[in-house]
């Protein structure tokens, strides 16, 4: 119930916050699920330590509710909503182990992009609206997503992706083998 001393931005910043507030419970729900789908430990290691990370910004923004003088409450977040919609899809499928860490990883940075555009908003919001000790603390949140954007692209980078290319050799041969073997037959 906005009063009408708030500041038509500052609605807005704290409708934004709720959606942002929505988005990471649900992240917190859905981590501990992919985690014990993944094949490699690094990439468990990761996901695990964003899980931490994501319980913090969840205290972040319960303290920037505060600051504003309104309840912490969320506001569903189509949005991330979607996103693990996608990735529930992708578990679904039989993919080998590297395969589907590969798509766990870019499941992962939609939601970091994501929440990474977020963040880059009501930050900019506070700003304007002056509220520098609330900028700063999603700044802070800001940051960790970027950071783990930027470890996810590295590991994908480092290791995943070729392991998801050796990995799924076998079935790929066979059906250009296969392809090959019905091309001849055909030019008989
Ligand atoms: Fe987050
Ligand atoms: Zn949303
Ligand atoms: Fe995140």
């Amino acid at each position: 119930m906005p009063t009408t001393h708030t500041h038509p931005l500052q609605q807005l910043l704290v409708d934004e916050l709720r959606d942002l507030y929505h988005a990471e419970k649900q992240l917190t729900r859905a981590l501990p699920k992919l985690v014990k789908k993944v094949a490699s430990p690094e990439l468990r290691d990761l996901l695990e330590t964003h899980l931490d990370e994501t319980e913090q910004q969840i205290t972040r923004l319960e303290t920037a509710f505060e600051k504003l003088g309104e309840r912490p409450r969320g506001k569903h977040c189509d949005g991330m909503a979607g996103i693990l919609e996608e990735g529930n899809a992708l578990l679904q499928e039989d993919f080998d182990d590297a395969v589907l860490d590969a798509g766990i990883i870019a499941g992962a940075q939609r939601a970091e992009h994501y929440e990474i555009a977020a963040y880059g908003s009501v930050m900019a919001w506070a700003k304007a609206l002056g509220h520098k000790d609330i900028a700063a603390l999603l700044d802070q949140t800001l940051e960790e997503e970027k950071a783990a954007d930027k470890k996810l692209s590295a590991l994908a980078e480092r290791s995943v992706n070729r392991q998801a290319v050796d990995g799924g050799n076998g079935s790929a041969t066979t059906e250009r083998s296969n392809g090959k073997q019905t091309a001849a037959a055909g030019r008989r």
